[in-house]
């Protein structure tokens, strides 16, 4: 009688601890695929989605930087997105410098007192970079697109490129105006340039 009183609560706590020790998919995550996660949420961050801080699950997109180039104001990262459109305006407006400076050392001083027809040459010649610096700039202005954020290097490009397409540069003239005008142009241009280089800069920031 003993005996059997014995195996019957031996039977019951083996069974008792079977239900303790065992699988409760309510419970725990880690009991295979059928388990359910109460879910905790971690609020989405600018690089994570909202993510669960049990089981890793995510749900939605990552909230994404509060700017698309420069410091992110609310997390402190360096943004990236519009870096590539960024990275090929830099390279237009460096060589769009490289052309300026060609075009002033054919101004330059020393060439008044040559003959009409290399007065004629030199005008042509700087007349060419300044053709080069308008193709730059068309391809600057295309890089910049309608991203708001480059939105004044374009306006500013625009200026660039009226001044130095002006009728008074590139029409007919005596070379003593037409130089005069483009050595305006030119001192006119290069600040606009040194403008747009910090404004791009700031960008960056
Ligand atoms: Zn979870
Ligand atoms: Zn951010």
């Amino acid at each position: 009688m003993i005996k059997k009183r014995f195996y019957l609560i031996a039977a019951a706590l083996v069974l008792l601890c079977g239900m303790l020790i065992g699988c409760s998919p309510q419970a725990d995550a880690s009991c295979g695929e059928d388990a359910v996660c109460e879910h905790e949420w971690q609020d989405a961050t600018c690089t994570q989605p909202k993510t669960c801080i049990h089981c890793g699950l995510t749900e939605g997109d990552p909230r994404g930087h509060s700017v698309r180039i420069g410091t992110c104001p609310v997390c402190g990262e360096k943004s990236t997105e519009l870096l590539p459109a960024y990275n090929h305006i830099m390279s237009e407006l460096n060589s769009m410098v490289d052309a300026f400076t060609k075009s002033a050392e054919y101004l330059s001083d020393s060439y008044d007192f040559v003959t009409d027809l290399y007065q004629k040459e030199y005008v042509s010649k700087a007349r060419t970079e300044l053709y080069s610096c308008k193709r730059l700039i068309d391809r600057a202005i295309a890089f910049c697109a309608d991203y708001e954020e480059f939105s004044e290097v374009k306006n500013k490009l625009n200026q660039l490129s009226a001044i130095i397409m002006d009728e008074k540069i590139m029409g007919e003239g005596s070379y003593k105006d037409i130089r005069s005008e483009m050595m305006n142009a030119h001192t006119k241009s290069l600040a606009i340039l040194q403008n747009v280089l910090s404004d791009m800069k700031n960008l960056l920031a």
